[in-house]
């Protein structure tokens, strides 16, 4: 491959040239929007990291998904904002709550717009954490892995009844993939998907997610539960668990700082692979954007696609639906 019978330029001269050898494309068909319901109507309430982003009641959702859904993004995600929140998170499994409500709605509307729920408890516990609270081995108040396990089905197949295809349990609790697939299949629903976070990092990105969600621990933090930032064999066993529980999708949150997971879980299993871009990588971008030292819109499809050639067949993203009207 020597100079100069090899000129690697050639094929770069010209957008049809460079057209034809790409190795990684992006469509629509790649995104999937996350977004917050809460109750109320005409509620559209922006969310102050996240410019673009609102909090939105189930009207002025279903505009957003018949927008996204025209757009060819083929599935939205759902976060809940309740009105009351208990120790328990009770609010995760009643069907008046606005993502049971907001499913109803939308599979009525939309029926062939994927419906993916998010399952986890701590936008609905008074205390922030992704589980009932009980005590360590130090006395400590520590999340109770065993007595979220059930909690966790219950509020994965509420999700199912009111509409959703997809369950994504966020929480990581050990065994929580195989508590929802049994819960699910002893309720006959079998069809119902896992996309299970399956490598979900204690990150610092999470930051304006906290804010949006309102979901931010009223004391500690997450790294009792979610993964230490260092590391990545343990992300592959954390996905072969899950894959064993039964997880249809396996993910990985989140997305940018972490493509070496993405690839590696994408090289070991082989099987489909999704990856959150997570708050604060969307916010970097618009701040930066912003001020105008960066184009935001190249530099949010650059980074989608980089997430998609390290490996990822679907991207959570914030820029769904600017992504999908500038691939269109
Ligand atoms: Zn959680």
């Amino acid at each position: 491959m020597s100079f100069p019978l090899h000129r690697p330029r050639r094929l770069r001269r010209t957008e049809a040239l460079r057209r034809m050898v790409r190795e990684t494309r992006l469509s629509p068909d790649d995104l999937v929007a996350p977004l917050f319901v809460c109750s109320g109507e005409g509620v559209r309430q922006e969310i102050g990291a996240m410019p673009g982003c609102s909090r939105l009641s189930v009207d002025t959702l279903l505009q957003e998904c018949r927008e996204l859904a025209g757009l060819g993004v083929p599935a939205v995600i759902l976060f809940g904002i309740p009105d009351a929140k208990d120790p328990e998170g009770s609010g995760a499994w009643d069907p008046g709550g606005p993502v049971p409500q907001a499913l109803v709605a939308l599979r009525r509307e939309l029926p062939r717009l994927s419906l993916w729920a998010d399952i986890c408890l701590c936008e609905y516990t008074d205390h922030g954490h992704c589980g009932p609270i009980g005590e360590g081995p130090d006395g400590q108040p520590e999340v109770d892995n065993d007595r979220a396990l059930p909690l966790l089905a219950k509020a994965a197949l509420a999700c199912a009844e009111a509409g959703a295809d997809v369950v994504a349990p966020s929480d990581m609790m050990d065994g929580r993939v195989a508590a929802i697939r049994q819960g699910l299949d002893a309720a006959g629903r079998g069809d119902v998907v896992i996309v299970s976070y399956a490598a979900k990092y204690a990150s610092a990105f999470y930051g304006p997610f906290r804010e949006a969600a309102d979901s931010a621990p009223a004391f500690g933090d997450r790294r009792g539960y979610q993964m230490d930032p260092g590391n990545a064999d343990e992300a592959l066993r954390e996905v072969a668990a899950d894959l064993e529980e039964g997880a249809d999708v396996v993910m990985v949150k989140p997305a940018l700082a972490y493509l070496d997971v993405v690839h590696r879980v994408k090289s070991r299993f082989g099987v489909p692979v999704a990856a959150y871009s997570v708050s604060g990588e969307y916010a970097m971008v618009q701040a930066a954007a912003q001020r105008g030292w960066i184009d935001g819109e190249r530099v949010a499809l650059e980074s989608l696609l980089s997430i998609r050639r390290a490996g990822a067949d679907v991207i959570l993203t914030y820029f769904a639906k600017q992504a999908a009207r500038l691939l269109g």
